[in-house]
């Protein structure tokens, strides 16, 4: 029987482990395959306190967690397959094999990247559609580049890919970024960054690898042509909560509802990060309220011991 089990391995889930690991309760994380959460697909990572300089994504992430390790967190990699919070203790099954019974829990399982829809973007993930620069964009060293969105992410994907792409076009489906003023600044004064505005990806074009898209204006409902070699899709996130739905209370996009700090519609249930905040969105915050979570654990324990 664990004291508190963390699903997640991103700011929210490292953070929660270092607290409730100092706080002796031993947690146990269950991280994914792909541990570390989104910051592992993202570069420079300049507005995390503490970093003057910045800090690139991955590199804060293996930080927190060697910190997280320091303190006696333990980890298991694997996939959550099953959960039942219908009363205490919780069970949590890894990989449909190991199941896991818990005192509390803390979910920190993030938001994914929300893919077009187009069916050619599927099949072509992979072989010139991606959802991560600094993932891919090594790939693409002097070549052209188109990345979808009009927000931080898109900007910051764009930006990154000017290191190995000879251009790189923004296409947004309105006239206005909706991305942080700085961010929109460091892209316009980028001579390498062109930006489509009012208009949409409407196909992506290639039989083995990505050799253009079909784009629409969605006001003069023109489309034309354009060559690329990559489409990069950074168009927001989804909470990842499917495997909670029915057990928690979640608002109509999905994200966890969570009330008085962390708490969840289940006592002994906490949340944290990107899984219960659509608006904030950010590393800190993420960080933030892991350490709230794992104090509303602390005193949420004491409180049923006594
Ligand atoms: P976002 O702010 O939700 O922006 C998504 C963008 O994609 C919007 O411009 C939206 O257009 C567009 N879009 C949505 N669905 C679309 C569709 N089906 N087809 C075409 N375009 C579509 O998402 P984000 O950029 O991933 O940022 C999420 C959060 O993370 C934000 O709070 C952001 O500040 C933060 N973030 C911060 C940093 C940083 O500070 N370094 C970096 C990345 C992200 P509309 O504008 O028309 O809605």
């Amino acid at each position: 029987m664990q004291n508190v089990v963390i699903i997640g391995s991103g700011p929210a889930g490292l953070t929660a482990a270092i607290y409730t690991a100092r706080a002796n309760l031993s947690p146990l994380l269950i991280e994914g395959w792909q541990s570390g959460g989104q910051l592992t697909t993202t570069t420079d990572v300049e507005n995390y306190p503490g970093f003057p300089k910045g800090i690139m994504g991955p590199e804060l992430m293996k930080e927190m967690r060697a910190q997280a390790e320091r303190f006696g967190s333990e980890f298991v990699t694997g996939d959550v397959t099953a959960v039942d919070f219908t009363q205490p203790p919780f069970s949590i099954t890894i990989d449909g094999e190991r199941a896991i019974h818990t005192k509390t829990v803390i979910l920190a399982t993030g938001a994914s990247a929300i893919q077009m829809g187009l069916p050619n973007e599927k099949r072509l993930t992979g072989h010139g559609v991606s959802t991560c620069a600094t993932c891919d964009g090594f790939f693409f060293r002097g070549k052209e580049l188109l990345v979808v969105g009009g927000g931080d992410s898109a900007i910051e994907e764009a930006t990154f890919l000017t290191k190995f792409a000879t251009n790189v076009s923004i296409v947004h489906r309105r006239d206005k970024l909706r991305a942080s003023k700085i961010m929109q600044q460091r892209a316009m004064n980028n001579e390498k960054i062109a930006f489509v505005w009012n208009t949409v990806v409407e196909d992506i074009l290639g039989s083995e690898v990505v050799t253009g898209v079909r784009l629409k204006n969605i006001v003069t409902g023109k489309t034309m042509e354009r060559s690329c070699a990559g489409v990069f899709v950074a168009i927001g996130h989804r909470p990842n909560t499917t495997l909670f739905t029915g057990q928690l209370d979640m608002d109509e996009k999905g994200y966890i509802r969570t009330h008085q700090g962390t708490a969840t519609s289940v006592p002994g249930v906490f949340a944290a990060g990107d899984v219960q905040d659509s608006h904030y969105r950010q590393a800190i915050t993420a960080a933030g309220t892991g350490c709230m979570a794992a104090i509303d654990v602390e005193r949420f324990l004491e409180a049923n011991e006594k």
